[in-house]
């Protein structure tokens, strides 16, 4: 919400929150380690700025709590890239999940299967995703960056590496609209602190002028450099506590 506010404040054009991205919990239900859904907040509180929004959730498990909020509604259009719900919870996901009245087609569900690499998933992100965003026009960018789809996670089933995200976020970057990201899903601990998920508790990041501005409410000691966003490295961040 921190990061909405800035966003349509105009102090910012880009924000993330690796503790956020809680994408299962329902209206009046927690789901799946998720008990408020901080992602379908922000875009409401986007909605009622009268913003398009695109939400794109790239977590191994599908965006159930994201896609049931705004189902019905063609102002945000909801796309899940996940594992398939054959094989991972929540068992939802699937291809003619589409939305309904005028929401319909405002609903786009990409089902993964086990072992999906990042030449696969990046052809899927190319060939689905860049066209509906340039279809749809949004204002702004909702991404859900969960971890939990990087090889050796010990939840999910899905064999990418970094690259693959940090390649859709160097992608969405290039359409220059405000970019609100989270973190997600991750369970495996050393992965995670390396691909900025949301197991470093209590940061929000804010990246402006491709530089990233680290807010910490506790020191969450990223390891430095190997991994890239934006061509921007961990060792590059400028922190301030
Ligand atoms: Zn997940």
């Amino acid at each position: 919400m921190t990061g909405a506010e800035l966003i349509l404040s105009g102090e910012t054009d880009i924000a993330f929150n690796p503790c956020g991205g809680y994408h299962h919990a329902r209206a009046e239900m927690a789901s799946g380690f998720c008990y408020l859904n901080d992602l379908v907040l922000a875009c409401m509180r986007f909605l009622n700025n009268d913003k398009r929004v695109l939400y794109l959730d790239i977590d191994a498990h599908h965006g159930d709590g994201v896609q049931e909020a705004f189902y019905a509604s063609n102002q945000v259009m909801a796309i899940s890239l996940h594992e398939s719900g054959k094989t991972l919870w929540p068992g939802t996901g699937f291809e003619n999940e589409i939305g309904d009245g005028p929401g319909k087609g405002f609903t786009v569900n990409v089902p993964s299967p086990i072992g999906i690499c990042d030449a696969a998933y990046i052809e899927v992100f190319t060939e689905i995703v860049i066209p509906l965003i340039k279809a749809y026009d949004p204002d702004i960018f909702v991404l859900q960056t969960g971890m939990d789809a990087l090889a050796a996670d010990a939840i999910a089933h899905l064999e990418l590496t970094n690259n693959a995200p940090a390649e859709i976020i160097d992608r969405l970057l290039r359409f220059n609209k405000p970019l609100l990201a989270t973190g997600g899903g991750g369970y495996h601990k050393d992965i995670e602190i390396h691909a900025g998920g949301n197991r470093p508790l209590g940061s929000i990041y804010f990246l402006k002028e491709n530089r990233f501005l680290l807010h910490c409410h506790r020191n969450i000691g990223l390891l430095p450099g190997k991994y890239k966003i934006s061509g921007v490295s961990y060792a590059d961040l400028r922190i301030s506590m």
